[in-house]
């Protein structure tokens, strides 16, 4: 049975055509530099996105670790949103493993840092203090896409003030596709930028590090420290390179397919629907219907991370057959169900 697995777009299963590219892929050894496909992503997607160069890496855990770590050493310290994937999600990495203090500031609704706060608390020049090093945004943050001209302002802000700035673009791909703009214009003003190709784009595994020639050299100092020296990643690194030779504006498809199951079930008086901007989007379910409705979805071949406040993601794997699919398994649920 095929499952429509809606818990996120990391579960994307390689296409025949990447993986005949994977299985074509001439390897070497990367530590020693030498693996063509993976030094070809690299020179590709640094390109791509207008940097000097670029570092592979399994995840996107490790390449914002290597970034954070690059741009702070120990004592100083980064200022990073509440809710970011740096702070929230990668198990304190950057405090556990590289001696930085995050500095968490509270996001704004639609996923922003206020410029004010980013100022408020960039810290003086005191003993007292960690020194302030890095802003580090994200985008998208919980699927809303940053504004350009926030992020522009944002910036020079941290710019200005002595601060460098790493984008954790996970998902920045999303947010390109969804405004029009290139994948240059979309990263401007970022030193460097994390981007993983094994979410929305497809790939089984892998993430980029972008940023100028110097950092992205220092960085693969601390990728061997972390245990990211991989062999003959030449396989791995072909399906992120044609992840991101085919799959970046066929996202446009996964936003609408997030936008016709967001109407879908915001017809069904029980839930409480937030619109999407891209590929991802947050309901509100009564407590008492999650265990027999999460139930009732497997049953019918669909996965997903139901609970009083559920995340839906879109992806390559999920088709609009598949979209009116889950609207009506959730239409005839709620149809019987009474609190
Ligand atoms: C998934 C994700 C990461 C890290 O990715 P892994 O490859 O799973 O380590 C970083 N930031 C954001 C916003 C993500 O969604």
């Amino acid at each position: 049975m095929k499952w429509i697995d809606l818990r996120s777009d990391t579960v994307t299963q390689p296409s025949d055509t990447m993986r005949a590219a994977m299985a074509a892929a001439e390897v070497g050894d990367d530590v020693y530099a030498d693996d063509p496909t993976v030094n070809r992503l690299q020179d590709y997607a640094a390109d791509l996105f207008g940097y000097e160069a670029g570092m592979f890496a399994p995840s996107g855990t490790q390449t914002n670790l290597i970034a954070l770590m690059t741009h702070c050493g120990r004592g100083d310290e980064y200022l990073v949103g509440q809710e970011a994937h740096t702070y929230k999600y990668e198990g304190g990495g950057a405090a556990v493993l590289g001696s930085i203090q995050p500095q968490p500031i509270a996001n704004q609704a639609d996923g922003s840092i206020a410029l004010a706060d980013i100022e408020a608390y960039i810290k003086p020049d005191d003993m007292h203090f960690a020194r302030t090093r890095l802003l580090a945004l994200e985008n998208t943050i919980g699927g809303r896409v940053l504004k350009q001209d926030y992020i522009a302002q944002a910036t020079s802000l941290a710019h200005a003030k002595g601060l460098a700035t790493h984008l954790d673009g996970a998902r920045v791909a999303n947010a390109a596709v969804k405004q029009g703009i290139s994948l240059r214009e979309v990263v401007k003003g970022f030193d460097t930028v994390s981007v993983c190709l094994s979410k929305g784009l497809g790939a089984p595994v892998g993430s980029v590090l972008l940023g100028p020639k110097a950092f992205i050299e220092q960085g693969k100092r601390w990728r061997k420290m972390l245990g990211g020296g991989m062999r003959q990643a030449g396989v791995l690194a072909a399906a992120a390179h044609h992840a991101l030779e085919h799959n970046v504006q066929r996202l446009a498809q996964d936003h609408e397919n997030a936008t016709l199951l967001a109407q879908g079930l915001s017809g069904i008086n029980a839930l409480s629907v937030a619109m999407p901007q891209t590929n991802i989007f947050w309901l509100d379910i009564p407590a008492a219907a999650c265990e027999p409705l999460r139930k009732s979805l497997a049953e019918q071949g669909i996965r997903a991370s139901i609970g009083p406040r559920t995340r839906l993601v879109t992806h390559l794997d999920i088709s609009r057959a598949d979209v009116e699919k889950v609207v009506a398994a959730f239409k005839t649920f709620f149809q019987d169900w009474r609190a």
